[in-house]
C-alpha cells in the first residue's frame, strides 16, 4: 500500500482531537516563563535591579559582579520553574532560530558538584559557528563568533514536553564584530531612528526622549494531517508541494473565509496560543483566511525587536505543537499553485515615550503637523529606497507571490487612503511655490479641518498595496510568512533614520535663513510630497494596468529574488547603512552572498526533488496505469470485439505516453541544465542561472505534465496525496 492510502486510512484514526487543559484567563499565565522586570525585582538586589534597568533604558554596559549577580537571580527563578538547562537563544541568518543547551551543573576543582550559572556565561557564549552562515566573514576575519547577551529582550523558558530550558536572547557576532545574525542589525536600526526620530519631534514637542517603533504582525499558515504530510516528499522536504492538479473545489466559493474552525486545528491553535501566552506573546486574533486550510494569528503590536523575537518564537512552537497534534503547520509563502499564498502583514508605527503614536493623526493643527511630518517622511523614504524594501523581502519562497499570479506586486508603491490623498493634494497644488505665514494660518485650519482624527474608520481598505497607510500605521504587506521580519524592519526603519536626519538638516538649514519654523517644516514637506509623488498609488496594485503606470512611472518592478538582491550592495545602500551604523561594507557583502546562498539551494532542491517525484513516483504510476490499459485492450480484441471497442483506451494510453516522454526528457534536460550551473563561481551569476535557465525553464513545464497525468491515471495507483486531501481532510 502506498504511504498516501495508509494515510487516508489513518487519518480517521488519527483524527482524534487532543484538548490541552487551557486555562481560561490569559492573565493567570501571561508571561509566567519570562523573566519579566517584576520577576527580576523578586529575584534581583537592588543594585543589580537598578543596573539592568539602565542596562534595557540605556543600552549601558552592566558590570562582571552585577552581571553575577543577575546570572544568579535568573537561575534561581529558573531553578524554582524546575529548570536544569540553559541556552543562547539567537536568531541566525539561516531563518530559524539557534540554541546550544547546556547544563548549570558542574564539577568544581575540588571535585564538588555544583549547580552554576555565572555571570560569564549569561554575557557571553562561543556556539560552534561554522555551521551557521556567515557569507565569508568569518572566513575573512576570524574563524570564530560568539554571542551576547542582548539585556533588552527578557530571559524566558521553553518548555518542550517535560523538558525546560532557560533561554538568553543575545545576539550573534564575530570576534571582530560583524553581527552574523537577524536580530544585531536590527538593533543598531532602531537605536539610528530613535536619535533622528527624537530630533524631528523635538520641534513640535520638548519632552520627548524616546521614539521605538512598533511592529504588530499578522502571521499566515496553512494546516495538514500530519500523515498526508509525510506522504508528500516535497512538502516534508521544501514546504511546499511541487506538483498538484487543481482539486474540483479550491477556494472559489470563499465558504472558507467565513466558516468556523475546523476542531482539531481548533485545538491545536488553543494549544500554541496557549504556548504563547506563558511566553509573553501577546496574541489577539484568530482566523481563516481566504483558502481552505488557510489561517492567520495576530499578536497585539510591541517593540519591534520583542515583536520580531515573539514572531520568530512563535514559528518554532507552532511547528512543535502541530506535531503534538499530529498535524503539519505550513509556513511557505506558496505551499499550494493556484491557491492564495501566507503573507506576514508588517504593521508598523512609532510612538514617543510621552504616549504619542507619530503615525496617529492628532486633536489638534500643531500635532496634525507633527503627524503629517512622520507620515511625509515615511513616503519619501520608501520612495527613495524602494529598491531596498523590495530586497528586504527578496527570497525563493517569496518570488512565488511577488509579481507572480498573486500580488502584492514586487512593485513597491504606497496607499494612502482618499483623505490622506487629498491632504497630501492640497498641500502641493494649492499653497504653490513659496509657503508663507500667511499659508501657514490657513492650511493650520485646514489640516485640521481635512485631516478627521479618526481616520481608522475612514481609511478605505485597500488590499492589494504592498505598503498601506491603515489610519494610525503602515501595513508593509509583501512580507513573507516564513521570513524573520528583522530584515524587512532593519531596511524600513534604517531608511526613515536617514530621510528624517536630512529632513531636519534642510528645515534647520531654513530657519537659521531667518523662516519660522512651522513654516520651513511646510516647505520641506511639500517638497517631499513633489519628490515622491510617483511611488503613491491608489489603485488596484494586481491589475495589468498597474505594471505598465509604474513602468511609465520609473517604479522597479524586480519578479525574481537574485536580481532584486542587487539592491542591498550598491553604493547608495553601502552609504546609508554605514551612515546609520547598521552594517559596515563587508556586512553587506556578506548579507549579500548568504541570501544568493540561500536562494541557490532552495532553487537546487526543489530542482532534484521534482526529478526525484516524477521518475520515482509519476512515471511509474503512470506506467502502470498503462498496463492496466494495455492488458484491457488485449482481452476486448480477443474477445473479438472491433476497434472502436477500445479506441478511448488507445487514445488515453497514446497521451500518457507523450506526458512520460516530455517529463523524462525535461527532467534529463534540467539535470544538465543544474551541471552547468553548478560550474558557475559567482553566486550572483549561478542565482541567476538557477532562476533563468533551471526554475523558469522546467519548473512550470514538468508541472503542467504532471498534473495532467495526475487527472488521467488510475486514481488507486497515484501515490502522492491529492490537493483535495491535503486542503480537505483533517
Ligand atoms: P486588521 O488589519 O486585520 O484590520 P488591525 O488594524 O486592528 O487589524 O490591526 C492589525 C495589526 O496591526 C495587529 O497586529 C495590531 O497589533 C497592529 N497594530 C495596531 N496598531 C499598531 C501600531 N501603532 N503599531 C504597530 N502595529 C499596530
Ligand atoms: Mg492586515
Amino acid at each position: 500500500m502506498s504511504l498516501r492510502f495508509d494515510a487516508l486510512s489513518r487519518i480517521t484514526a488519527n483524527n482524534e482531537v487532543i484538548n490541552v487543559a487551557g486555562s481560561t484567563k490569559i492573565t493567570s499565565i501571561f508571561g509566567e516563563n519570562v523573566f519579566t522586570m517584576k520577576t527580576a525585582r523578586e529575584y534581583l538586589s537592588d543594585e543589580a535591579y537598578k543596573s539592568l534597568v539602565t542596562s534595557i533604558k540605556g543600552g549601558k554596559k552592566i558590570d562582571r559582579t552585577v552581571a553575577n549577580q543577575i546570572a544568579n537571580g535568573i537561575r534561581a527563578w529558573a531553578e524554582s520553574k524546575g529548570v536544569s538547562h540553559f541556552t543562547h537563544w539567537f536568531q541566525p541568518l539561516t531563518g530559524s532560530t539557534a540554541e546550544k543547551h547546556d547544563s548549570f551543573f558542574t564539577i568544581k576543582s575540588d571535585g564538588t558538584a555544583i549547580e552554576e550559572f555565572d555571570g560569564a556565561a549569561l554575557i557571553q557564549q562561543e556556539p560552534d559557528a561554522s555551521s551557521f552562515p556567515s557569507g565569508g566573514l568569518r572566513a575573512t576575519f576570524e574563524a570564530r563568533g560568539y554571542t551576547a547577551w542582548d539585556p533588552s529582550s527578557p530571559a524566558f523558558i521553553m518548555e518542550i514536553g517535560l523538558g525546560k530550558t532557560l533561554c538568553i536572547p543575545t545576539i550573534f557576532v564575530s570576534y571582530t564584530g560583524e553581527s552574523l545574525d537577524y536580530k544585531a542589525p536590527l538593533l543598531k536600526a532602531l537605536e539610528a531612528l530613535n536619535k533622528t526620530a527624537v530630533d524631528v519631534c523635538n520641534y513640535f514637542d520638548k519632552n520627548v526622549a524616546k521614539v521605538t517603533a512598533t511592529l504588530g504582525w499578522e502571521q499566515e499558515y496553512f494546516v495538514i494531517d500530519e500523515s498526508l504530510a509525510n506522504a508528500r516528499p516535497d512538502l516534508v522536504q521544501c514546504g511546499r508541494t511541487v506538483f498538484g492538479a487543481a482539486p474540483a473545489k479550491g477556494q472559489q466559493l470563499e465558504d472558507h473565509y467565513f466558516g468556523s474552525i475546523p476542531e482539531r486545528t481548533y485545538a491545536f491553535m488553543r494549544d500554541f496560543e496557549q504556548e504563547s501566552y506563558k511566553l509573553g506573546i501577546p496574541l489577539r486574533t484568530r482566523h481563516n483566511e481566504v483558502a481552505p486550510g488557510q489561517f492567520e494569528c495576530a499578536p497585539i503590536f510591541e517593540d519591534v525587536s520583542i515583536a520580531v523575537d515573539h514572531n520568530t518564537l512563535l514559528m518554532d512552537i507552532m511547528d512543535r505543537v502541530a506535531r503534538r497534534h499530529k498535524l503539519r503547520v505550513l509556513l511557505h509563502e506558496k505551499p499550494f499553485a493556484g491557491i492564495n499564498g501566507n503573507g506576514k502583514h508588517n504593521n508598523w508605527s512609532m510612538a514617543t515615550d510621552t504616549g504619542v503614536n507619530l503615525l496617529a493623526p492628532g486633536k489638534t493643527p500643531k500635532t496634525n503637523l507633527m503627524f503629517l511630518t512622520f507620515f511625509v517622511n515615511t513616503i519619501k523614504a520608501v520612495h527613495d529606497y524602494s529598491d531596498l524594501l523590495r530586497a528586504s523581502i527578496a527570497s525563493a519562497g517569496n518570488d512565488h507571490r511577488l509579481g507572480a499570479n498573486e500580488a502584492p506586486p514586487a512593485i513597491i508603491s504606497v496607499f494612502v487612503g482618499q483623505y490622506l490623498s487629498k491632504v497630501l493634494n492640497d498641500i502641493e497644488t494649492r499653497v504653490g511655490d513659496k509657503f508663507d505665514e500667511q499659508d501657514e494660518a490657513s492650511l493650520k485650519l485646514d489640516l485640521h479641518k481635512s485631516i478627521p482624527e479618526l481616520l481608522l474608520d475612514n481609511t478605505d481598505r485597500n488590499r492589494t498595496s504592498p505598503f498601506a497607510f491603515t489610519g494610525n500605521k503602515f501595513e508593509f504587506r509583501a512580507v513573507g510568512s516564513a521570513a524573520n521580519c528583522a530584515n524587512a524592519m532593519t531596511v524600513l526603519n534604517t531608511i526613515l533614520a536617514e530621510t528624517l536626519r536630512n529632513f531636519k538638516t534642510e528645515v534647520d538649514g531654513m530657519i537659521e535663513k531667518g523662516d519660522k519654523k512651522e513654516v520651513a517644516i511646510m516647505q520641506v514637506i511639500q517638497r517631499y510630497i513633489v519628490e515622491s509623488k510617483k511611488v503613491l498609488f491608489e489603485g488596484d496594485g494586481y491589475s495589468a494596468e498597474w505594471q505598465k503606470e509604474a513602468e511609465k512611472r520609473g517604479l522597479p518592478n524586480v519578479k525574481t529574488t537574485p536580481l532584486a538582491l542587487d539592491a542591498m550592495i550598491t553604493k547608495k545602500a553601502k552609504s546609508l547603512f554605514e551612515k546609520n551604523g547598521v552594517y559596515n561594507h563587508s556586512e553587506l557583502e556578506a548579507r549579500h552572498e548568504i541570501e544568493l546562498e540561500k536562494y541557490i539551494k532552495k532553487v537546487q532542491i526543489e530542482a532534484r526533488l521534482m526529478g526525484d517525484l516524477a521518475i520515482n513516483h509519476i512515471i511509474p504510476a503512470a506506467i502502470g496505469y498503462q498496463n492496466i490499459l494495455l492488458k484491457n485492450i488485449r482481452g476486448l480484441k480477443e474477445a473479438g470485439l472491433a476497434d472502436a471497442a477500445y479506441s478511448s483506451q488507445v487514445k488515453l494510453l497514446k497521451e500518457i505516453s507523450e506526458h512520460i516522454n516530455v517529463i523524462y526528457d525535461k527532467v534529463n534536460a534540467m539535470v544538465e541544465a543544474r551541471k552547468v550551473t553548478n560550474n558557475i563561481e559567482d553566486s550572483r551569476k549561478k542565482a541567476i542561472a538557477y532562476c533563468e535557465k533551471v526554475k523558469e525553464v522546467y519548473f512550470d513545464e514538468i508541472r503542467y505534465h504532471v498534473d495532467k497525468l495526475e487527472m488521467l491515471v488510475d486514481d488507486q495507483l497515484w501515490t502522492l496525496p491529492k490537493y483535495r486531501e491535503l486542503l480537505f481532510l483533517k
